[in-house]
């Protein structure tokens, strides 16, 4: 399916039948930038995937990746200008400023649309986290261009158009948006559905530095305090290297501490397919899948789980998956690693006793 997106909403058709010149003041912007997410001095690890993700495009259309970074250094801001070298920018806008220490939306749509209109690029990603969502949104409706919110696949297609793919209608279908007549073309990706870059340590790029005109007294919102991410129980759950998840296969509530326990025994966290979580089972931030968490964990394990579409979505860039389930067609074995035809909650328990044994 292709979607040619306007600012407002795509309508149907084909790539081919929508082509159209861009506007003449479009023809200038070039190069590839990646809004790099810094928070109490810590890049988001997003923010390095994109850089990956980014690398690939800008070099597809021979321009420069840039990352952009916006803060304030008494919180490590400069040394953050290394990493993002290490994973692949060739530059970084830098915009150091006390009013930008901490995310606030009106701050940083200002200081975004005013670089996006000086230096003019013509991809912009960000990722699809809490404050990627909401600073794409208001920089993309401020500069008046499209924005294609949790993409699954870039690609620059043959008219040097990004064509950015994401599930639609309840992930039943995916469609391929292009922004044909307005840039920056804009795009978030959620953290894990690219692959990390490999950083090059001592890589180095430029810094260009911008001085924004902002006064505090003019910024509505005041950051009273900060309560991070960390203080959800499964926030490393995207990240973890294992993942062990249960479905509706496990039959009760009681039969999640299967999953728990050997996830605990190899070291792994655990998460749960959708209806567990409707049920109240497990807690939303478990939920892995298209509505909740993606992962790319070196080896999962789904136990009981069917692998639906919105399921499958959310864990296909692990490197090994390990399904259980006792229905020798249940669709998870279509892209499993390694099928087991058995009963989880059976299985469950025996996995954890091999694993502790082995593990002592
Ligand atoms: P079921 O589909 O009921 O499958 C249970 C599986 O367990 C079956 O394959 C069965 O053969 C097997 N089984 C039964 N007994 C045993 C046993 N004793 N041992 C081993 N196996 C057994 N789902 C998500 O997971 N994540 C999402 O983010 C998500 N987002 C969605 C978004 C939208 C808009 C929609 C419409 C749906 C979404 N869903 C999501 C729901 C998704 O479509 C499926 O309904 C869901 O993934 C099914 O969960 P399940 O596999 O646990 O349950």
């Amino acid at each position: 399916m292709n979607t040619s997106q306007t600012p407002v909403a795509g309508a149907s058709g084909s790539r081919a039948g929508m082509k159209k010149e861009l506007p003449e003041h479009f023809r200038s912007y070039k190069h590839v930038w990646v809004f790099i997410e810094f928070e109490l001095g810590r890049i988001h690890p997003v923010s390095l995937e994109l850089l990956g993700e980014g690398r690939k495009l800008a070099d597809q259309l021979g321009v420069e990746l840039a990352g952009v970074l916006l803060g304030s250094g008494e919180h490590g801001l400069n040394d953050a200008t290394g990493s993002c070298f290490a994973y692949g920018a060739d530059l970084v806008y830098l915009v150091d400023h006390p009013v930008l220490a901490q995310y606030r939306n009106q701050p940083y749509t200002k200081v975004m649309t005013e670089l996006v209109l000086k230096y003019q690029p013509e991809i912009m990603l960000l990722g699809a986290t809490v404050l990627g969502r909401d600073l794409a949104g208001s920089v993309a409706t401020t500069l008046k261009t499209g924005l294609t919110a949790d993409c699954t696949e870039l690609a620059i297609d043959d008219e040097r158009s990004l064509a950015a793919t994401r599930p639609t209608f309840g992930g039943s279908l995916l469609c391929t948006i292009h922004t044909l007549n307005y840039r920056p073309q804009m795009a978030t990706i959620r953290p894990r559905v690219m692959a990390m870059p490999k950083p090059v340590e001592g890589r180095e790029g430029r810094v260009v530095p911008y001085t924004p005109d902002l006064q505090e007294d003019s910024i509505v919102t005041k950051v009273l305090s900060f309560l991070p991410d960390d203080a959800s129980e499964a926030s490393g759950l995207a990240f973890a290297d294992i993942v062990v998840a249960g479905g509706m296969g496990l039959r009760s509530e009681e039969n999640i501490q299967l999953v728990r326990k050997l996830a605990a025994v190899l070291g792994g966290d655990w998460g749960g397919s959708r209806p567990l979580v409707q049920k109240g089972w497990i807690g939303a931030d478990r939920q892995i899948g298209q509505t909740g968490k993606t992962i790319r964990p070196k080896l999962y394990i789904a136990a009981g789980i069917s692998g639906a579409i919105q399921h499958r979505v959310g864990v296909e860039g692990a490197d090994m998956i390990v399904a259980i389930n006792t229905d020798p067609n249940a669709p998870i074995f279509d892209f499993a690693h390694l099928g087991v035809v058995a009963d989880a909650v059976t299985l469950l328990p025996l996995l954890t006793e091999a694993f502790r044994q082995r593990l002592l």
